[in-house]
């Protein structure tokens, strides 16, 4: 019984950022404004970005420009430092060969830090197993809390890429979960049909930054 809760509680704790909305992805409304969680964060932090296959070190280096435009307009004090990794090849084991796809939640297995954050980059698309679909396009997963992302551009329009690397950020350092604003940055992308997002969020809060 302790393993089923243990496994329902991680189940739980994985957002899933796909194409179809989430029932019961929303989090609890709070008074409090997306001003007060950028009050709170006044630190520097430091941001890795490991690109995997044919994700080149040359594009995460010239994304780390506009990633650092998109994520101040959330926190605009916080000093940013990023890191590119060398890329590393797309790990076989997160290969899922009937839909030549690789599983994202494996990819967020072969990342990791033990401070600031980091995001794996890819070109390929990414899938995890949601809505009774046993292997599903997504274009981010992230753990709520966690401070690993694995992100996909294969889904993604160009100029939102930013945008969903900013979210997936939230879901991990602010735990931040979605929210029904179709203005919001924390909105599903499937509830947004493809518009193009806007780094802003709406008067909920969404999380508290560690
Ligand atoms: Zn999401
Ligand atoms: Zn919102």
């Amino acid at each position: 019984m302790k393993n089923l809760i243990l496994t329902l509680t991680l189940m739980l704790a994985i957002t899933r950022c796909s194409h179809t909305p989430a029932a019961g992805d929303t989090s609890a409304k709070d008074a409090a404004g997306a001003s007060s969680l950028r009050e709170k964060n006044s630190l520097e932090t430091t941001i890795y970005l490991q690109p995997f296959g044919n994700f080149t070190e040359q594009e995460a280096k010239r994304l780390t420009k506009s990633l650092d435009e998109g994520l101040h307009k959330i926190f605009p004090k916080v000093t940013y430092k990023y890191v590119v990794l060398a890329p590393k090849p797309l790990p076989e084991d997160s290969y899922y060969k009937p839909r030549n796809r690789y599983l994202a939640d494996v990819l967020l297995k072969h990342i990791g830090t033990d401070n600031g954050f980091i995001f794996g980059l890819t070109h390929k698309d990414i899938s995890f197993k949601i809505h009774g679909h046993e292997n599903y396009g997504i274009m981010g997963l992230t753990r709520v809390g966690g401070n690993r992302s694995i992100v996909s551009d294969f889904r993604v329009g160009k100029n939102n890429f930013v945008p969903v690397i900013v979210h997936e950020y939230l879901h991990g350092v602010s735990s931040a979960q979605h929210c029904e604003n179709q203005d919001c940055l924390m909105c599903d992308y499937s509830a947004r049909k493809n518009k193009k997002m806007e780094i802003k969020l709406c008067s909920e809060k969404h999380g508290t930054i560690r």
